[in-house]
């Protein structure tokens, strides 16, 4: 176990900030019961930017990025068990562009190389942004989250992790571990809409998913409510699924677009994605 003193803080800022530096998975565990105030980061890519524009100043940081069980990654049966590490850099190149596609095209959408090459799952799933574009291909992917702290491990869907914006099914002692996402049993799609192709946060996101062993179309929508949404619908009725979507999502106006925008946005997103997949 290690803990380091941060010598890049601001000169204006008169607290020196501690990080704590485990390098296995139990040690993180121990340092995260005995310190739940302090704060987690991986890539750093969402909580550097709140420390840089001062929205969050953490006195004590536990860096997760030294731990090698989080960035492991298999196959396991019908389903691919993820790190909580692996970025998405990882995520966009093969095996994952056939074995979990939607995942693999949402990766590729993120950010920069930079920002790929940093950010990972666990982060922009703890994250919980109704905009983070891991979360519609594991919501309609049907994927689990594994959460851990020294009492024992749990597992949840990952729409029952999402409690609201921001708001996330973690406690205090715990860490995002792993998610399992079940490999792909049809074509799978993932598009979104935003002000410009990259480094932009998403005005709207759509993941759909054909599952042929449940004889299901699975569409899950982003930015489009408090948290990811999700559709489903038999495989008979594909051509429903934009008129679906459209009716289950709830966007708001913001600065980034308004609510019928949004909306009229996944309806075309929808049929999209149907051609791509039932084509
Ligand atoms: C320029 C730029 C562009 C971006 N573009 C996109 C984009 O296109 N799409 C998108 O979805 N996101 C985007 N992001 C946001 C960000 O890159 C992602 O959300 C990323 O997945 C965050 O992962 P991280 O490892 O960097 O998280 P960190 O910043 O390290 O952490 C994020 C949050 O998660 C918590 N956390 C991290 N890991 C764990 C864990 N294992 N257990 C418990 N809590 C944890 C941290 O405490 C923190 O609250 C962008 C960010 C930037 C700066």
């Amino acid at each position: 176990m290690n803990a380091a003193t941060n010598s890049t803080a601001p000169a204006t800022a008169r607290a020196e900030r501690q990080i704590l530096t485990p390098t296995n998975l139990h040690d993180a565990l121990v340092m995260r019961a005995e310190h739940p105030e302090a704060t987690v980061i991986n890539g750093g890519t969402d909580l550097m930017v709140d420390i840089n524009y001062r929205r969050r100043a953490p006195e004590l940081l536990l860096d997760l990025s030294r731990v090698a069980e989080l960035r492991r990654r298999r196959r396991e049966g019908a389903a691919v068990r993820l790190g909580a590490g692996v970025t998405f850099a990882t995520l966009e190149g093969p095996p994952f562009l056939t074995t979990t596609p939607a995942l693999s095209q949402a990766a590729r959408t993120v950010g920069s190389q930079q920002i790929r090459n940093r950010g990972t799952l666990g982060g922009n799933l703890a994250t919980c942004s109704p905009a983070g574009d891991a979360w519609p291909p594991l919501v309609a992917g049907l994927a689990e989250v594994e959460v851990a702290s020294v009492r024992g491990r749990r597992r949840l869907a990952v729409s029952d992790f999402a409690l609201g914006p921001k708001k996330s099914a973690l406690a205090a002692d715990e860490l995002v571990v792993r998610v399992a996402v079940p490999t792909a049993r049809g074509p799978q799609a993932f598009l979104k809409v935003g002000p410009r192709n990259s480094m932009v946060i998403s005005i709207a996101s759509l993941a759909v998913i054909t599952d042929t062993e449940r004889g299901e179309l699975r569409a899950a929508y982003g930015s489009a409510g408090p948290v990811v949404g999700l559709v489903r619908l038999p495989l008979a009725d594909a051509r429903d699924l934009p008129d679906a979507v459209a009716d289950a999502c709830r966007p708001i106006d913001d600065v980034r677009g308004s609510a019928d925008y949004r909306r009229q946005a996944l309806r075309v997103l929808a049929a999209r994605a149907v051609e791509r997949c039932l084509r």
